[in-house]
């Protein structure tokens, strides 16, 4: 099978990558686990904006924050278990200046794939099982193609959409992929 495999939130430990940057630059104190919803990196920073806060990652000439971002425990494995008997298939969004950042750290962290996509309608991308944790795309790529299966990261920042299936862990998505090739 294809499974379309979203980076941020679900490989990629965006939270911690961006807040350990931040409060090394501007002495600050957060912590991961007071972003509880989308974009809430406004509500606990000093940026006023996304755009705001997207300036601030690009760093200059330096390496971007998203050369900086931690993998989850488990998730560079479990692809790399899924891997043997399917496609993994990256499908991410990112600025325009992170491309080369997010290339450059797919190779740092050896992620298992042989295709990837930097776009915004992750659900032109064709796959059989998508995982994702944004609530928008969850509920964009079941409505564009509800004969797939499309899974969604459980994430303080997104809630259940009927007709999606929920994964808890990165076990428990193996065990959702290994169930679909024994039920056929
Ligand atoms: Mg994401």
């Amino acid at each position: 099978m294809r499974l379309g495999i979203d980076l941020d939130g679900v490989v990629a430990d965006f939270n911690t990558g961006w807040i350990r940057l931040y409060n090394e630059q501007f002495d600050a104190h957060l912590t991961r686990d007071m972003v509880r919803t989308w974009n809430g990196l406004l509500d606990i920073s000093h940026f006023e904006t996304m755009g705001e806060f997207w300036r601030w990652a690009e760093q200059g000439e330096a390496p971007s924050m998203f050369r900086h971002l931690d993998t989850f425990p488990g998730a560079v494995e479990s692809l790399a278990t899924l891997a043997r008997d399917h496609d993994i298939v990256i499908i991410t969004t990112k600025p325009d200046w992170a491309v080369h950042d997010t290339l450059a750290w797919l190779s740092d962290n050896r992620v298992p794939t042989n295709e990837i996509h930097i776009t915004t309608e992750k659900w032109r991308v064709s796959c059989d099982v998508y995982l994702d944790d944004s609530p928008e795309q969850v509920e964009t790529i079941h409505r564009m193609r509800p004969d797939r299966v499309m899974c969604r990261f459980i994430r303080p920042w997104n809630t259940p959409i009927e007709g999606t299936l929920d994964v808890d862990d990165w076990p428990d998505f193996l065990a959702i992929v290994e169930g679909l090739v024994t039920s056929g």
